[in-house]
């Protein structure tokens, strides 16, 4: 057992601005909201963080996992973290706090016990996931990928221009698994001159290429023309990725995920819950299980799909060409002519019967992405058809996220 720290001693939660990719999951997760960022830095406030750990495991890239031993009244205050580019070294303790045994420095782990906090999703991948490989690239040592595809893949005359960009990595390893994201980064600097920091996209590809076989993987990129409230705004690294052309180099860091990947055992389920860009882990896992069709390994696939119309729901096509014993597809269309206005919980609820044979299997995962607002009305659904069928709904959220059988990516 560790001695605490002297009163005067801090153990300091910091976050390394090279490798954070400015997702916002850690102000998200954080119940005490320590965390807050501007635009170049995501930053703990010393003065609030009880290094209860909530945000480190949801963390896609680690950059949340660094700390420093402090004099408490030498913390490094908010403003100055806001300006970093890089961390600082650690500093030398004065005699009194460095003349602790080595063994009474706790571990990050051992600063408190853990608050109980409540993500809506595990933060451990499932027990059969494979081994995901993160932060192989950098800011400091990005990859240079080419672009050998990039085409729309909504209806041209719709406002959703989503484009399939598809990127080759040559002769250079850049090893992935369905349900990781990349980073970005685009050329030139923002409005205080500095670079642009790397935008985050989920790979659209399975783990061996969107050609199988290539060194190659695929995003889902809708082009940001407006704000979540609709006023006008122009996505920097959206419209320079829907611009690109073939054979045009990109810099590419990564890969990022640990937690949201898919079961590795034969005959596991899934449960796809998406809306949008957000289709694309779901595209990337789906045609993971396309590839082994013939080998009678797969689960059931089970799909809730989310657009505004169906010309504005990316890969409609060929998606719709998946034979029906392999996929089961569910569309909400919330804007057609003609049509009510569906979301995805509307339909998790109408498929009931099928969603609570699936939950009550243990080899199905469940998996969440795209709007941050479905998040809560999934949860509210998934509650629902358990509860009718006379289950305890907090017994089986508390089972799925324990074993890493539900994930959310949502933004
Ligand atoms: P969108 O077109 O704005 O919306 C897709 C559908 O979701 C629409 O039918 C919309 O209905 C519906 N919707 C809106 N609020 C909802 C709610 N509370 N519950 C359920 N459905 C709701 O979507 P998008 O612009 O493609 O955005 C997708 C999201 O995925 C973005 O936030 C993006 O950041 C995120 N994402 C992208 C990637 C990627 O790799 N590109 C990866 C992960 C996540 P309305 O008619 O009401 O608008």
């Amino acid at each position: 057992m560790n001695a605490p720290l002297p009163a005067e001693v801090l153990k300091q939660h910091l976050i390394d601005p090279e490798i954070c990719i400015r997702c916002n999951t850690c102000e998200e997760t954080c119940p005490i909201k320590a965390i807050t960022h501007d635009s170049n830095n995501y930053v703990v406030d010393p003065d609030i963080c009880n290094g209860c750990m909530a945000c480190v495991p949801p963390c896609p890239t680690g950059a949340i996992d660094n700390w420093r031993l402090m004099v408490r009244a030498e913390a490094y205050g908010v403003q100055e973290q806001l300006g970093w580019e890089e961390l600082p070294g650690e500093k030398a303790l004065p005699e009194t706090a460095a003349a602790l045994p080595a063994d009474d420095v706790p571990a990050a782990t051992d600063l408190a016990a853990p608050a109980p906090f409540s993500a809506p999703g595990a933060t451990v991948p499932p027990w059969s996931a494979a081994h995901p490989y993160v932060n192989l690239y950098t800011h400091k040592t990005p990859m240079t990928a080419t672009v050998v595809g990039n085409y729309r893949v909504t209806g041209a005359d719709t406002e959703s221009d989503i484009h399939h960009i598809v990127l080759d990595f040559g002769e250079l390893p850049f090893p992935v698994l369905e349900g990781q994201s990349i980073g970005i980064l685009p050329p030139g600097v923002d409005a205080q001159g500095r670079p642009h920091h790397a935008r985050q996209y989920s790979l659209a590809s399975p783990r061996d290429g969107e050609r199988a076989g290539y060194n190659n993987l695929s995003l889902t990129v809708k082009r940001v023309t407006e704000d979540h409230a609709g006023a006008a705004a122009h996505g920097v690294c959206s419209n320079y990725l829907c611009d690109l052309a073939k054979n045009d180099k990109v810099q590419v860091i990564g890969p990022f995920g640990h937690t949201f990947l898919m079961p590795n055992h034969p005959r596991a389920n899934l449960i796809m819950i998406c809306t949008g860009t957000g289709s694309a882990p779901m595209r990337a896992m789906t045609e993971r299980y396309r590839r082994r069709i013939d080998t009678g390994e797969n689960g059931r696939l089970l799909l809730f799909f989310g657009a505004r119309t169906e010309r504005e729901l990316p890969y409609f096509g060929p998606l719709m060409k998946l034979p029906r014993d392999f996929i089961d597809i569910n569309l909400a269309l919330s804007r057609e002519t003609g049509q009510p206005k569906r979301y995805v919980q509307d339909l998790i609820r109408e498929r009931a019967a099928s969603v609570r044979e699936l939950l009550a299997d243990r080899n199905t995962c469940i998996y969440v992405c795209g709007l941050k607002g479905m998040e809560v009305g999934v949860l509210d659904a998934l509650r629902d058809v358990t509860v009718q069928g006379g289950q305890d709904w907090s017994i089986l959220h508390d089972a799925l996220r324990r074993e890493g059988r539900l994930h959310f990516e949502t933004y």
